[in-house]
């Protein structure tokens, strides 16, 4: 057992998907979920690992599960809940390293320093932030005020030393107007905005998303719609 492999003998995470052909740019990937979430998205489908002692799996597992996969697997995604909560977020991210994986993060971008810290330290080789509203709608629909995610996207946008993308769930709560607004405020510039579909009850048809994305499609360089 390595030296890091000892360190993250106690660590435990929410759960894990072998293989997602859709959650890394053109990488066959495996995602680990880390629960804990300082969000409350009233769409949210991780619920259920909002609290942190969802964390039940002994991290070693995976790892184990992670090598036997090297030859075939390209990377692996860190998602949540919020994984930049997670206290050992270094630590598994350092475990990781060891496999040789490409590793991405994924983010609600409330807390900007960690991925700073991360980026900086060559420990995540992609991010993916999410936003999910304007300032003047995200308190409603996240729970959390939109500064630090701000942050985070200033932050994501000047580095050049990994790509990123910025994802906006298309909520029912959310309108034109207001795709608009992230697109021009926050987006504007950016390599990939990623638009999502929501899949709850009242969410945008096929069509609606289509004519809604068409209009945001000048703020990134690829705007892409996933979900539909
Ligand atoms: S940030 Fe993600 S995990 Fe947290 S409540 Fe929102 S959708 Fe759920």
């Amino acid at each position: 057992m390595s030296s890091i492999e000892q360190q993250v003998s106690a660590i435990k995470v929410a759960g894990w998907q072998k293989l997602s052909l859709i959650d890394y740019p053109g990488k066959m990937a495996a995602v680990i979920f880390l629960a804990g979430c300082n969000m409350r998205c009233h769409y949210c489908h991780n619920r259920h690992i909002w609290n942190a002692r969802q964390n039940r799996i002994p991290l070693l597992d995976i790892l184990t599960e992670l090598r036997g996969r090297q030859g075939w697997l390209d990377a692996v995604v860190v998602s949540g809940g919020e994984p930049t909560l997670a206290p050992d977020l270094i630590l598994i991210l350092l475990a990781l390293r060891e496999l040789g994986l490409a590793i991405k993060l994924d983010t609600n971008g409330t807390r900007p320093a960690v991925v700073r810290q991360v980026v900086s330290l060559g420990l995540v080789d992609y991010v993916a932030l999410d936003l999910k509203a304007p300032a003047s709608k995200h308190m409603v629909i996240t729970g959390m005020p939109i500064d630090n995610v701000l942050a985070t996207a200033w932050f994501l946008k000047a580095q050049k030393r990994v790509p990123y993308m910025f994802r906006t769930t298309l909520s029912p709560y959310l309108d034109e107007n207001d795709l608009q607004e992230i697109g021009q405020k926050i987006v504007n510039g950016a390599l990939c905005w990623q638009i999502q579909q929501c899949r709850i009850k009242g969410g945008y048809s096929m069509e609606k998303v289509q004519k809604m994305v068409d209009v945001v499609k000048c703020y990134a360089q690829y705007v892409v719609v996933r979900g539909l």
